[in-house]
């Protein structure tokens, strides 16, 4: 733990960038960096930086510009909740702390817009206290330095690379220690085409040892839900039997018998549609959650009126040796009372 500390400081000292925010111990100018530098490159934020730090040289100067001095200066940076949100904290700070920053890493961490990544920045930059701050660089050195392929998105990743991130920290210089992580993080062990052939943690990094750089570190994919909206018609000819259909290729359920159904676009045309059957018995609203759909559907007493393929019918008997999918099966074990047979 401590030969990575002592190697990220060495490196620093020869490699980091000469910015302006990093002359200061002006928690104002290194929150003014942090906020700008979000979701900006360094090269795009620099002249941000400079174009606010000489307009409002300090907090209250920008607390008392109006919203569109300031969004003017932010023109170009995109995000504008941002440049707003930098507005309201200024006002927050210069009105109810007296322009003082908070000097803990807790007193940070209760303003608008500053979170655990901010508030250790500004704390350790600005007050020498010992806090890691764990950023997309600092994710990617520990997990490709110690080989940990948990995912840096997932709750248990956070929390185990919080805590390297904790034990790895020179508490003694806070400050050079998280500006060194970050930097080699931006500028050697990159995202894409990390520099190993000359890294100066090549000998002890596993990623590099067990050739797994270009593995690492794993990110969750983010699953996107799909809402669908049905509504069945359960409609029964003279000897009683159900009609049903079967599902087509391409969707969930292939292949499953259900009763004839209409998809809806949403939930409003989904209810818009049942008033159109409101004198036929309809069952409550059903939930059902697969891995990347979440479906609401209802069961109406009612044929289709839309024309589609022929339906073969069937009795309860014969139903109940059908693949069915899990929807319709829960439909019949709890409404089937309310079937006309
Ligand atoms: S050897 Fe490569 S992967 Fe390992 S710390 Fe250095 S740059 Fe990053």
């Amino acid at each position: 733990m401590q030969v990575l500390g002592q190697e990220l400081v060495k490196w620093y000292e020869n490699h980091h960038r000469n910015l302006p925010w990093r002359h200061t111990k002006d928690p104002y100018q290194i929150w003014l960096s942090e906020v700008i530098l979000q979701q900006t490159r360094v090269d795009q934020g620099l002249p941000y930086f400079l174009k606010f730090v000489h307009t409002f040289p300090t907090v209250e100067l920008l607390a008392k510009a109006t919203e569109q001095e300031v969004l003017s200066l932010w023109q170009g940076l995109g995000y504008y909740s941002r440049g707003r949100n930098l507005h309201k904290t200024a006002q927050i700070i210069a009105h109810e702390y007296n322009g003082a920053f908070p000097n803990s890493y807790e007193g940070l961490l209760k303003l608008k817009g500053i979170g655990p990544y901010t508030a250790a920045a500004i704390s350790s930059f600005a007050f020498d206290l010992p806090h890691a701050v764990v950023d997309g660089n600092v994710f990617r050195i520990l997990s490709r330095y110690f080989g940990i392929d948990l995912a840096i998105n997932s709750s248990a990743g956070k929390k185990t690379f919080e805590k390297i991130a904790g034990e790895v920290l020179n508490i003694k210089q806070p400050a050079l220690h998280n500006q060194a992580i970050m930097e080699f993080g931006a500028l050697q062990c990159k995202p894409v085409a990390p520099k190993c052939s000359e890294c100066p943690l090549q000998l002890s990094c596993a990623a590099f040892a067990e050739n797994k750089v270009h593995l690492l570190p794993v990110k969750e994919k983010k699953i996107k839900i799909r809402h669908r909206f049905f509504v069945y018609h359960v409609q029964t000819d003279q000897e009683n039997r159900l009609a049903l259909e079967r599902r087509v290729a391409g969707d969930i359920w292939e292949g499953l018998f259900q009763f004839p159904m209409i998809e809806l676009k949403s939930s409003e045309e989904q209810i818009t549609y049942l008033q159109s059957f409101a004198t036929s018995w309809q069952s409550p609203k059903f939930k059902h959650v697969l891995t990347h759909q979440k479906i609401e559907a209802y069961f109406v007493l009612a044929p289709l009126r839309e024309k589609k393929e022929e339906k073969i019918h069937y009795s309860l008997q014969e139903i109940s040796e059908l693949p069915l999918p899990r929807l319709i099966d829960k439909f019949l074990e709890q409404h089937r009372k309310d079937l006309p047979i």
